[in-house]
């Protein structure tokens, strides 16, 4: 029974071996030491809150006990301890001390792995004891408890000794059971995600042995204990090292021994050969336990300083440190939900958030309120959709997107139709967006030109399509007014302006080559027509890129700016500036606002800025930065970065809600935004995108039902089937945008079947369709 330090060092080795086995990925079924994370993640700084004291005192009750109706038992005694204590009738945090392997998913969630010890209650292994608890409080009904910790003692114990001195990072049990817990790199433990920190690891090395690893240094004594056991062939190291055991060890040497006349004269008593009847206590070796092991581990670790705090009511105190932590934790993320919450729009809001559209198209289309009217529902002269006859060259230029692009589109008709494009990006420095109009439109006649040039075409004298994507007042298909910049562009001298007469003097100034500007057109009205060309039902467009604008067939009649009341014209919405007459603010946050103040439009645009690919971004980084300042984030430290507008861009909601993406991959693209922030942060982050997210497509969903239905109104139809073009970057790569926002109209327009089609190249194509059908008609 003496073992060389050559022999300890070879169970180190083992014991070691052990641990690396616990700490694979999942909970590893052959694994005596289990390694069971806790989810407790620090030791006990002594700031915050005082601990609270609730805890389950009373579990000592049942310690000795076997229960079939544990957990009852357990709330009873609650009850009895809180009625004591009055009380009662408050809602208290509470850990709860529980001593055995269990899995934790999270601090307040416990399956029972399996019992050790003397308990053996049936229905519990493989059952979540919080919520068992829960349950039995629950059906008392007499008191409220709110479990928010399940702590092993040897946490409670490191906890404790924690408390007193921040560099107690392991705790040990040696009493009825043994157990020890540490503080590991959360890098090396598999089954938890993040790598970085520290979690606190209950090793259960109770049970190292179990697969027969320590053999050879087991005893025939040992093994007659393990055999007598309530649970034979487990726990076999606990049975060789703790208190339950360690009487009835000796016990066993001493009958050997005078059954070999070594001991009181060969003569063995009826007490000696009774199990049980040496009690631990008895053993008087027992009180060099404490000075016989602090010896052997600093003789076999010399390089390290292991000091040794004795904890005082650990399980208690300890348990009472964590529910402490755990509750602040608890407080915190019940406020980072709250402020999450405003963006989560009920169904009843959504539909309300229709109808106020509804409101609005209404007043664009009335003569007296049109004038005043925030969704100005700007007829574009556009009457028809493509009907496949179109045919010819055409030019088209794109202005209002994030690029500037000059087009030839050649369009044949016939049984093969086909259209081929041919397009060169442009750049518009800013200082063109934001100098003044005769500057925007010089820089746009020179890309022409340079375009021509490239194509070899400068003498054609092509008819051209101007998709200009900004809101007009259309008074035919080749004149727009332009009522207000959007977006980033701010030239001077452009508001209130035929853009058309702009360009067209422009082209004039250069003196270099002749153009016909057939039509001005919106790029919604581009999508819709690209996608009607194809698909024939197509009558609506939706653009969900920087911007976010739609359009639709509407019935002339209905269009009180326009003379006539036969067939239909399509409107462009310009449904970004719904909200601006202030009918959204009951459902704008703090964000939206801050978001607005500081934009180059502000009090404008006002749906567009809570659902559309410019502004969803910067959303997300002020709700960061709030969430920083309240100490929730990133260490609460405001860094430069996320003081940076802009910084957050509308691609990174994306990357960072894309479902394939791990928690790791989370914080590497925010580290490379230079947000230093850890796994934890990543989580909030994620939260926070998905809620921005998810709101845009939402009430752009919202506001699209208020279109369907109308479109299925006018008709008198109780039911629509329709077809709905659409472009924009934010609704092609966002990886939830999309499927929330057909969700969304689904559930807002039932009557409505809406069918979504992706346009492609929807502001050069459909300028050339429509330019094209604005030929055929002039003919
Ligand atoms: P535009 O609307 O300017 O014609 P796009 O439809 O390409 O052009 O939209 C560009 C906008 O889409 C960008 O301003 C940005 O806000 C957003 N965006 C860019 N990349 C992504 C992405 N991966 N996921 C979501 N939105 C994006
Ligand atoms: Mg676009």
């Amino acid at each position: 029974m003496r073992f060389s330090d050559e022999t300890l060092r070879d169970i180190m080795a083992r014991f070691r071996r052990e641990m690396e086995n616990g700490l694979g990925r999942d909970i590893n079924p052959t694994a005596t030491v289990k390694m069971l994370p806790t989810f407790v993640r620090s030791i006990p700084d002594g700031s915050g809150d005082q601990p609270f004291v609730c805890n389950l005192n009373c579990l000592h009750l049942v310690h000795t006990h076997y229960f079939l109706q544990l957990f009852d038992h357990v709330a009873e005694c609650l009850g009895d301890f809180m009625e004591k204590q009055k009380i009662k009738d408050k809602k208290l945090p509470m850990g709860f001390t529980f001593s055995f392997p269990c899995a934790h998913s999270k601090l307040d969630e416990a399956v029972l792995l399996t019992w050790t010890k003397r308990f053996k209650a049936s229905g519990v292994e493989g059952m979540d004891v919080v919520k068992l608890l829960n349950k039995a409080i629950k059906k008392r009904g007499d008191y409220d408890a709110d479990i928010m910790a399940v702590v092993n003692d040897t946490v409670g114990t490191m906890m404790t000794c924690g408390f007193d001195d921040q560099r107690c990072e392991v705790g040990i049990i040696i009493g009825t059971g043994t157990n020890a817990c540490y503080m590991e790199e959360l890098r090396h433990i598999d089954m938890v995600e993040g790598d970085e920190g520290r979690m606190c690891i209950n090793t259960e090395w109770g049970a190292f042995g179990d697969d027969g690893t320590l053999e050879d240094i087991r005893t025939e004594f040992d093994r007659e204990i393990d055999r007598g056991s309530l649970n034979p062939g487990k726990q076999l190291f606990e049975k060789m090292v703790s208190g339950m055991y360690m009487g009835e060890l000796v016990r066993l040497i001493l009958v050997k021994m005078a059954k070999e006349g070594l001991l009181f004269e060969g003569r063995i008593t009826p007490e000696l050969l009774t199990k049980g009847k040496f009690d631990t206590k008895h053993v008087s070796a027992i009180e060099k336990y404490a000075r016989r092991l602090h010896k052997t581990v600093r003789r076999l670790v010399p390089e390290s300083d292991v000091r040794f705090l004795l904890s005082e009511s650990g399980s208690g105190k300890g348990a009472a440190m964590v529910t402490a932590w755990a509750s602040r934790l608890a407080d915190q993320t019940r406020q980072i939900a709250e402020t999450l919450a405003q963006f989560r729009l009920t169904k009843e809001q959504l539909l309300e958030v229709k109808k106020r559209m509804r409101t609005e198209i209404q007043n664009g289309l009335s003569k007296n309120t049109q004038s005043t009217a925030t969704v100005k529902m700007l007829p574009t002269y556009v009457r028809s959709t493509p009907d496949g006859t179109e045919n010819g060259d055409f030019l088209a230029l794109d202005l209002g997107g994030t690029n500037f692009r000059v087009l030839l589109v050649k369009i044949r008709s016939g049984k093969k139709r086909t259209v081929e494009m041919h397009n060169k990006i442009y750049a518009i420095p800013i200082e063109v967006m934001q100098g003044t109009g005769e500057e925007l439109f010089d820089h746009i006649v020179y890309c022409i030109s340079d375009f021509l040039d490239y194509m070899g075409m400068k003498n054609a004298r092509l008819p051209l399509g101007f998709t200009f994507s900004f809101p007009c007042r259309q008074t035919s298909l080749d004149a727009g007014m332009l009522v207000t910049w959007t977006k980033g562009f701010k030239a001077t001298d452009c508001e209130g302006e035929d853009v058309v007469g702009l360009l067209r003097e422009a082209i004039k100034r250069r003196e270099e080559f002749d153009l016909d500007v057939v039509a001005i057109v919106n790029d919604t009205v581009g999508t819709m027509m690209t996608c009607a060309y194809e698909e024939p039902t197509c009558e609506v467009g939706l653009i969900a890129g920087t911007g976010s604008n739609a359009c639709y067939m509407e019935e002339i009649r209905n269009i009180e700016t326009v003379d006539g009341v036969d067939g239909r014209m399509c409107v462009n919405m310009e449904w970004g500036a719904f909200g601006d007459n202030g009918c959204l603010d009951d459902i704008r946050t703090q964000y939206d606002n801050a978001v607005d103040d500081l934009s180059l439009n502000a009090g404008k645009q006002k749906y567009e800025k809570m659902c559309s690919g410019m502004y969803l971004g910067e959303i997300v980084r002020n709700i960061l930065t709030d969430l920083t300042k309240r100490g929730f984030l990133f260490r609460g430290q405001i860094s430069e970065t996320l003081k940076t507008r802009g910084i957050f861009e509308t691609k990174f909601l994306s990357q960072i809600e894309s479902d394939r993406l791990a928690l790791l991959q989370v914080r590497s693209i925010l580290q490379h935004l230079g947000l230093d922030s850890t796994c934890d942060d990543s989580i909030i982050v994620k939260e926070v995108c998905g809620a921005v997210s998810r709101r845009a497509a939402q009430i752009c969903g919202a506001g699209m039902a208020a279109v369907v239905d109308k479109i299925r109104e006018n008709r008198g139809l109780d039911h629509l089937d329709i077809t709905v073009g659409v472009d924009g970057t934010l609704y092609k790569l966002h990886p939830h945008f999309s499927r929330i926002m057909h969700q969304t109209v689904k559930e807002l327009a039932p009557k409505c079947n809406v069918n979504f089609l992706l346009s492609e190249d929807g502001s050069g194509k459909g300028a050339a369709l429509i330019t094209a059908v604005g030929c055929r008609l002039r003919q």
